[in-house]
């Protein structure tokens, strides 16, 4: 067994795989890896920059679930509009605009997340609260016919206190749980909550996560270059 299939291996040892999905993040790893992992039965990999994910996606096999998890420049959603399996990162109404629109052409409903900013730093993007919210109450998510929203995503502080990683992601839970129950027409449909990455997935999946984003835990650490 290969050192990414013994990790993955040990990873998915230690969570609940019915109630926790993973998603492998392979950034910036070659497509040798990502092969492995499918080679031991691995099928979702999850990506952030549109020009690699598309090269991912032609050099790999197409049964891959592939996730686009970083934020996403509107001129770039063409580029897997018909493939990606669902975008974590719907953090501004431009992008969910346009998302619609390539949807639209492609007569494809596109699966996404809406993206909450739940950490204090303001590099991290995404709805506020009462802005997602009001998105949702006003009826106004249904002016986008082609995109599926599935619920939420969140990033926590950067941090080494784990009280406020926990209270962040707390928050957002508490949100979802309050839209799926407010929202008659969407809110059943809003059961994916993305939050977790290698450094705070425990502290995610007690507070509720469904959806984790790994990365070098699974992948070892990336080097950029
Ligand atoms: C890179 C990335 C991850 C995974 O990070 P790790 O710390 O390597 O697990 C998760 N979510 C997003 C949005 C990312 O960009």
């Amino acid at each position: 067994m290969s050192q990414v299939q013994e990790r993955l291996r040990s990873f998915l040892q230690n969570i609940d795989s019915q109630k926790v999905k993973l998603v492998a993040v392979s950034k910036t790893k070659p497509n040798e890896l990502i092969q492995e992992a499918y080679d031991s039965g691995w099928k979702r990999f999850g990506e952030n920059k549109v020009q690699e994910l598309a090269e991912k996606y032609e050099a790999l096999p197409k049964d891959i679930e592939w996730h686009l998890i970083g934020s996403l420049q509107t001129n770039k959603v063409k580029y897997i509009a018909p493939f990606v399996a669902l975008i974590h990162s719907l953090d501004r109404l431009k992008l969910i605009k346009e998302v619609n629109k390539q949807g639209e052409k492609i007569q494809r409903k596109i699966p996404g997340l809406i993206q909450i900013h739940i950490a204090e730093e303001a590099t991290k993007s995404g709805f506020s609260f009462e802005e997602a919210e009001a998105f949702l109450s006003s009826g106004e998510a249904s002016n986008y016919p082609f995109v599926s929203f599935k619920g939420f995503m969140g990033m926590a502080t950067n941090t080494n206190d784990p009280t406020q990683i926990k209270e962040e992601f707390k928050a957002l839970k508490s949100f979802q749980e309050k839209m799926q129950t407010d929202q008659a027409v969407l809110g059943p449909d809003l059961d994916i909550l993305s939050m977790g990455m290698s450094g705070d997935y425990q502290i995610a999946i007690e507070e509720g996560s469904n959806m984790i984003r790994v990365g070098s835990a699974i992948f070892g650490p990336r080097q950029y270059h």
